[in-house]
């Protein structure tokens, strides 16, 4: 397609995409942009990054820029650092039978390897174009553009199904999900990102594959996780998870929760997804620790129950169990990195504390670090259960908006409905010791 019919501009593509390509031709080698950012461009969205594709080996690559470094083993590649923006250099894959590697001495086996359920364990056999495009996913994420000629090159039909909102795997879809069942996920994000509708065939073998996503490494599952909901559009990402049969493989203890449709546990996440899009639409910051922790709180809630009902636990060491067994089965899927784990940590143990706000309790709750995102989701909690939980949102988001002296009203308001006097209640006098003599 010449410039005319795919319209792209070199005023979308980054800078720093640009010298990596002008790089590589300058070197000799052939280089394209290719995948997610010339679709994107096709279809006037801002690419989230930019990929380059080239015949030149990760080494070669290595070899051209001061600011790359490899990475990767089931997949190797090259990262071409510019401050903050990373432009990712990947070699043409081959198919796995009668290639040869970069220096045609080792045998393929050592560079693709493949296991017993079909999936791709290591993906490192360079061929040509040509064959790099048969191994992308879809249909729509296998269009190249060159900068020399300002053509880009459309080896499945990606602009006709563009126009037809068409979101299609290129090859057999069994085979493809098979070989990295991660592609079931990429199906429902970028239908849901690029509102496409996934096609019949590409859909119905996602109902039978699903439980390979259980062969996925939790750390890579992290990634991809992530990325599903932070498109802008998580809800209705994951009301096609939920079509798709995807939750029972990655939040395995939520997945029976949702059974019933109006279940306010359904509830409670669409309303968390709801936001969070919001924000990210809005430009705020959003973290997983508060995603993860709405995945989590009612299988937590329900196993506190539980512990309660059957062990004959309080409510505090119940809630701490529950906690702890919780989030140790959802890393066995999904690997989640310390630095969230305990933020979700103390959203949940905040949820215990909110309710307790006599004497300086209410103030020091104001400074703590993640009062914030305790309040928030407390406050979305309340939305979806009403009653006493909403009374209390409402109270935390009142007390945070007026004065001192109004804090201090409400302070008395609360111990006097709760029966107490507006006092400190008074020690029981100390009973005098018998002196010693
Ligand atoms: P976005 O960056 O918007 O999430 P993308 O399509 O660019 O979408 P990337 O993960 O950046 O997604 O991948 C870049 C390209 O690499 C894809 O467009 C696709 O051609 C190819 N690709 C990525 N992951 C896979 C996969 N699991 N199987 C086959 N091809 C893939
Ligand atoms: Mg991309």
């Amino acid at each position: 397609m010449t410039r005319g019919e795919h319209g792209i501009s070199r005023k979308g593509i980054s800078d720093n995409a640009l010298k990596v390509l002008y790089r590589l031709n300058g070197a000799g080698f052939d280089a394209y942009l290719v995948g997610g950012c010339v679709r994107d461009l096709i279809l006037g969205l801002q690419p989230k990054d930019f990929d380059v594709v080239t015949n030149a080996t990760p080494d070669e690559v290595k070899a051209l820029f001061k600011n790359c470094r490899l990475i990767g083993r089931r997949f190797r590649l090259a990262h071409v650092v510019f401050g903050r923006e990373i432009i990712e250099v990947a070699t043409f894959r081959g198919h796995h039978q009668n290639s040869t590697d970069e220096t045609g001495k080792k045998p393929a086996e050592v560079l693709g390897k493949q296991s017993q359920e079909g999936q791709i364990l290591r993906d490192n056999v360079f061929g040509s174009i040509e064959e790099d495009a048969e191994r992308r996913d879809f249909t729509v994420n296998a269009m190249y553009y060159r900068v020399t000629d300002f053509t880009v090159t459309d080896f499945a039909n990606g602009m006709q199904a563009i126009k037809d909102k068409r979101l299609e795997l290129i090859g057999d879809p069994e085979t493809r999900y098979r070989e990295d069942p991660v592609r079931m996920l990429r199906a429902v994000r970028f239908a849901a990102k690029l509102n496409m509708q996934i096609s019949p065939k590409s859909a119905e073998a996602i109902h039978q594959l699903g439980s390979l996503l259980n062969n996925i490494p939790p750390a890579r599952l992290f990634e991809e996780v992530i990325k599903l909901f932070i498109s802008g559009q998580g809800l209705r990402t994951f009301e096609l998870m939920q079509e798709y049969d995807l939750i029972q493989p990655l939040f395995p203890q939520l997945s029976p929760l949702l059974k019933s449709k109006d279940s306010r546990e359904n509830q409670f996440i669409k309303k968390m997804l709801m936001n969070t899009d919001n924000r990210i639409n809005t430009g705020q910051r959003v973290t997983p620790a508060f995603m993860y922790a709405a995945f989590l709180w009612y299988p937590i809630e329900e196993h506190c129950q539980k512990l309660m009902d059957e062990a004959g636990l309080n409510h505090f060491d119940a809630f701490n169990i529950a906690v702890n067994d919780v989030l140790h089965r959802q890393i066995q899927r999904i690997m989640i990195p310390k630095r969230f784990s305990s933020m979700m940590r103390e959203i949940w143990l905040l949820q215990l504390r909110l309710p307790k706000r006599f004497g300086r309790r209410a103030y020091q709750m104001l400074e703590h670090a993640r009062f914030r995102a305790a309040y928030d989701f407390l406050l979305i909690r309340g939305q979806i259960e009403g009653g006493k939980l909403l009374e209390l949102a409402d109270w935390w988001t009142e007390f945070q908006e007026v004065s001192p002296e109004q804090r201090k009203q409400m302070l008395t308001k609360l111990r006097e409905a709760e029966g107490g006097s507006a006092r400190r209640p008074r020690r029981r006098p100390k009973r005098k010791k018998p002196s010693a003599s």
